[in-house]
């Protein structure tokens, strides 16, 4: 090794807009610190109009890869120069990873709640029949990951039905799985063969954390595994509800903190130290 002074920081950041109270600075710093990699998250502000010039900043200044969040991750697509093949399903993409001079677009969203069901709730999502509330940007990417892996059949439950549709199409023609939409037009009732139900609504989200989805809570059973992607509160009303009832519960804390680790490990190329970003988030939502 080389006794050379490297003052050179890596870089690697989000664009977005708004952005300032987005917190995954504070875990990737934390896993940075913990690494002792001489590497920097910045938290950038980029409006709408400005992403071709931003992109040509992130070439210019050698950036390693780059988070997006609203409104870019569709946007992004235009300046990339592969996506993997889940991204392009989704057609949304919330982190890029270099390789080489070539930008490639990921979506880790989906992944980093697949991480979380296997390996903090303990499911095996092939087989599976799951019950996602939701249609967005949340629910394309776990309903395409869920898919991908293999779940049985997947009931997508949505306020407007021309995205609910949308999706259903979207896993019916491209993934193996069976998919069905369900109008969610008063309390929605549990198919009783439900293994998986998944909250993919922003119901739930501070401030407004009183409030939980419009369902027939007494269809949820203890052989139930029931998600929420709220990641802050983590402990939800829908959620409590799920475990009075004797579920085992997820919360979306997990899927924030693996889908960041994921990211981690596409850019450095180590493991992340997923405990270390945990306790830093958690630290930062005041848990
Ligand atoms: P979108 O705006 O793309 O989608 C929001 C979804 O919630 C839509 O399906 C919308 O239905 C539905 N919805 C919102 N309010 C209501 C309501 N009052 N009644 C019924 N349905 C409602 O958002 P995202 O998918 O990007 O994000 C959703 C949530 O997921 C956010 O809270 C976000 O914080 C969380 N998230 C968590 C992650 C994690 O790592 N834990 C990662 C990504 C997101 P409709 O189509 O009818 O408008």
């Amino acid at each position: 090794m080389s006794n050379e002074p490297n003052y050179k920081a890596e870089l690697v950041g989000v664009f977005g807009h708004p952005v300032a109270e987005n917190p995954t600075i504070v875990m990737q710093e934390a896993a940075f610190r913990a690494l002792n990699l001489n590497w920097r998250y910045l938290t950038i502000e980029v409006y709408p109009q400005d992403l071709a010039d931003a992109f040509k900043g992130l070439r210019a200044f050698n950036m390693r890869g780059i988070n997006l969040t609203i409104p870019h991750k569709v946007e992004v697509l235009k300046y990339l120069d592969a996506v993997a093949e889940d991204a392009q399903l989704m057609g949304a993409v919330n982190t890029v990873r270099r390789d080489g001079n070539r930008l490639i677009g990921e979506n880790t969203d989906g992944k980093g709640f697949l991480r979380s069901l296997r390996h903090d709730a303990g499911v095996e999502p092939a087989g599976k029949r799951v019950v996602v509330l939701g249609a967005g940007g949340a629910a394309r990417a776990i309903t395409v990951e869920l898919a991908l892996a293999g779940a049985a059949h997947i009931t997508v439950v949505n306020r407007s039905v021309e995205r609910g549709r949308e999706l259903v199409a979207l896993l019916a023609n491209n993934t193996p799985t069976t998919a069905e939409f369900v109008p969610w037009d008063g309390p929605f009732a549990l198919p009783a063969a439900t293994d998986v139900l998944v909250n993919a609504t922003s119901i739930g989200l501070f401030p407004n954390v009183t409030e939980q989805p419009d369902l027939d809570y007494n269809t949820i059973l203890a052989s139930m595994t029931v998600c929420d992607v709220i990641p802050n509160p983590p402990r939800t009303p829908f959620l409590a509800q799920a475990e009075a009832r004797g579920a085992t519960t997820l919360d979306g804390l997990g899927m924030l903190v693996y889908q960041g680790a994921i990211g981690f490990k596409m850019w450095t190329g180590h493991d992340a130290p997923v405990d270390v970003m945990r306790r830093a988030l958690a630290q930062a939502f005041g848990l």
